[in-house]
Parts: structure tokens; C-alpha cells; sequence
């Protein structure tokens, strides 16, 4: 254990808490076990009974199942037709990927400022940034809370632009009562650990349209097809195919997707665990003077993902480093979700600089996740209030 934060101050918790877990129980273990026992590894049945658990738990048309978040914004930025000169508009405060996936196929991210109390991307700073060259928006749900897509939807349609929905944290969200997964024209999926529904690895792409929906599929496996429709030459017999584009081997086991199945069965019960915890969070820090509360749109029913602790350092005698780490010495294990995307090296090299997005930046510096997931108890969610509480008043001006 650390030394507390406080002189003479005595740690919340011997054990560390860390920002989020994985929830897996004997269904899960027992749908991993079914596939090792089958057939099929990869390519099996489980592939299309996810896809079709995912179209009917969002009421999208399709879903393609891929290997992990990243690969699903890949193809869905190929299946956008993005390419060389293009630009596609994402937030700052996403995990990299959301904008990688512009620099994939050669194509420009731009960033859009996001808004100061909801922490989405702001759609007028989409507007402002709007250039003919724009061919795609990638709008994160940051935290689980889907974006303004009433506005996102108006403003693509105005101007002919491709939406694309980042849902690695937004899984199990309503936006108007309408399930994530049919508000834009694809929507992703990440199933990494932290998220509130794992595979181990895996992702999705979910669209209603069907010209998209074929696309998804070439590249999800190397631009291969056995659909004589999309073929170029007559078949030479019943093992031909062709690879009629360059696509990738994006592909996922039956055994990740059969861990998914399982724990898509959990969902309503996750979601209603989360929501209990933000409520909680919320309103103990409602009430201490020098945090801040993230706003939630009344749109947005929302699944949260991460819960992200705002310090109000002007109240504050301390920044944001010295109260991570008071809270790791009080066993606390936070993170940061996330470093502006723009500030890494690789996109200072390709002529990012700071100062591009106030907001974010402000964001930035002054936000922490604290714990919240499934497995988290009411006695652990209690210890972290405790320590939020007790740092603030002994930080306060
Ligand atoms: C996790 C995440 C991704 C990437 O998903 P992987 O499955 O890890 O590739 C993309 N975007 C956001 C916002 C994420 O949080």
C-alpha cells in the first residue's frame, strides 16, 4: 500500500479498485466450452447467430461480425467509400481508433470541438468544420450517452455525408427511445474487455443499408466472394471464388462470438447495474463543491461505459496529477479517458497542434474515470465517494 495522500491519513482501501472489469459467469464459461466441443471454431454458426442477435436486440437490418472496434471502423470507413483527399470529422476525446480509421485509407481526420458540459462533439463545431472534401462523420458516444444525432443526422443529410455511429461504449443506449444501432448509417461495436459486453476481442458493424452491408462483408474477408452476382468472371465450379476488391482478414471466432451471444443475454441486467451506479456517483457529487457532473441529454437513456470524475480546479489547491495519484495512494485506481488525439506524436507529425479543440483540452486536463462496472458492490462504490470526498475538502481553496 502507498502512503495516503494526506499527511496522517489513513487509505479508504486496502485492496485496489481499478476503473472497470469484466462480468463473466458459468453461461459464459459454458458457451465457450459448447464451441470448443463443436465443428466449428471460425466461419461456424455462431457468426451469423450473433449477427442476428445484434440486428434484432438494436432493429438494424444487418450486422457484420469482425475481429475487434478497430477493424469495424476500418471497413466502415472503406464501406463509406473514403479514400486519398477525402476528410472525415471525429471528436478529440475518443480512443485513437475513431480517427485511425481515416488514416487507414488515406483520408484526413478533422476535429470537431466538443461540447463543454455533455463532453460529445458539439454538431455546430461539425458544421464549421464542413469542407467539400467531407465524406464521413465518426461521432462517438462518449461514455455511453449517444450524441445529439437528431442534429448529426440533419447536418449529413444537408451536405450528403455518411454517418458513422463509434458505440464501443454506448451498447444497451436509447436515443428517443431508439436502441444505438439504427441512428446512423453504420454504428460499431467494440467487445473488448473493458466494455460492457466482451468477447475477449471482437466488433460489429451494424447498417439497415443494403449496398453498405455487402461492402462490410467483402472486406471483412479479403475482398473474397462466392456471390455470382458479384462476380466478374462465370464460375469454373463449385470451390470458385474471387477476390473481386482488396479487403482484410478482419474475421472473428465462433468461439469469441459465442462468448458474446452469452453475454448479450446480460445486457438489460449490466445496464440496469450501471445506470444504478451512475445514479449513485451522481448524486454524491452533485453535492461537493470542486467537481463538476457530466450532463446527460434527456434524449439519451443511456448505458454508461466509463464514469468520468471532472475536478473543478479553480476550487481546487491541487490538478488533476497530484489528485490521480492521491487517489491510487487511497487505492483508487483511476484512468483517463482520454488524451486528446492530436496531442500523440504521430499526429504532430502529420501537422496537428495543440489548440485546435478549447473544450477538449479543457476537458482533458481536469477529468479522471473512477471505477464503474457490473461487479462493482455498493461498499466499493461507497469507499470511492469517500475518497473523492475526502480529497476535495482537504484540496479546497
Ligand atoms: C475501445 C474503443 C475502440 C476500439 O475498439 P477495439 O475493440 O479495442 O479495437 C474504438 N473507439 C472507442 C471509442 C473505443 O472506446
Amino acid at each position: 500500500m502507498s502512503k495516503p495522500a494526506i499527511e496522517g491519513g489513513t487509505p479508504v482501501r486496502d485492496k485496489k479498485l481499478y476503473y472497470g472489469h469484466q462480468f463473466l459467469d458459468e453461461a459464459d464459461y459454458k458457451a465457450v466450452e459448447d464451441v470448443l466441443k463443436s465443428d466449428y471454431l471460425t466461419c461456424g454458426p455462431k457468426i451469423g447467430e450473433l449477427e442476428d442477435k445484434l440486428c434484432k436486440l438494436t432493429g438494424a437490418k444487418h450486422a457484420v461480425v469482425c475481429s475487434n472496434g478497430t477493424a469495424a471502423l476500418h471497413i466502415a470507413a472503406m464501406a463509406a467509400g473514403l479514400g486519398e483527399g477525402d476528410e472525415l470529422i471525429t471528436t478529440p476525446i475518443t480512443f485513437a481508433a475513431s480517427a485511425n480509421c481515416a488514416l487507414y485509407v488515406g483520408a484526413r481526420p478533422v476535429f470537431a470541438d466538443i461540447d463543454p458540459q455533455t463532453y460529445n462533439i458539439d454538431p455546430e463545431a461539425i458544421k464549421a468544420k464542413i469542407t467539400d472534401k467531407t465524406k464521413a462523420i465518426v461521432a462517438v458516444d462518449y461514455t455511453g450517452q449517444a450524441c445529439d444525432w437528431d442534429r448529426i443526422s440533419a447536418i449529413a443529410k444537408e451536405h450528403g455525408i455518411t454517418t458513422i455511429e463509434d458505440a464501443a461504449h454506448s451498447i444497451g443506449t436509447l436515443y428517443n427511445g431508439r436502441p444505438v444501432g439504427t441512428l446512423a448509417d453504420m454504428t460499431t461495436f467494440s467487445f473488448h474487455p473493458v466494455k460492457t459486453v466482451t468477447g475477449g476481442e471482437g466488433g460489429a458493424v451494424l447498417t439497415d443499408r443494403d449496398d453498405l452491408y455487402q461492402k462490410l462483408l467483402l472486406y471483412r474477408s479479403h475482398g473474397i466472394t462466392r456471390d455470382l452476382s458479384l462476380m466478374e468472371n462465370e464460375s469454373d465450379g463449385p470451390w470458385y471464388y474471387e477476390q473481386v476488391e482488396l479487403g482484410y482478414n478482419y474475421r472473428i471466432t465462433d468461439i469469441q462470438a459465442g462468448l458474446i451471444i452469452s453475454q448479450l443475454d446480460k445486457l438489460d441486467m449490466f445496464k440496469a447495474r450501471r445506470k444504478e451506479l451512475v445514479a449513485k456517483y451522481d448524486e454524491a457529487f452533485s453535492e461537493i463543491d470542486g467537481v463538476i457532473v457530466q450532463k446527460e441529454i434527456d434524449k439519451s437513456d443511456t448505458c454508461r461505459h466509463l464514469y468520468i470524475l471532472r475536478l473543478d480546479l479553480k476550487k481546487l489547491k491541487t490538478g488533476r496529477r497530484e489528485f490521480f495519484d492521491a487517489m491510487g495512494a487511497e487505492g483508487i485506481c483511476c484512468n483517463v479517458h482520454y488524451i486528446p488525439v492530436y496531442y500523440f506524436p504521430h499526429y504532430k507529425k502529420l501537422g496537428y497542434e495543440r489548440g485546435l479543440c478549447p473544450n477538449a483540452e479543457a476537458l482533458y486536463e481536469e477529468i479522471l474515470s473512477l471505477p464503474l462496472y457490473y461487479g462493482l458492490s455498493d461498499d466499493e462504490q461507497a469507499d470511492v465517494i469517500e475518497a473523492v470526498k475526502k480529497l476535495v475538502e482537504y484540496y479546497h481553496v
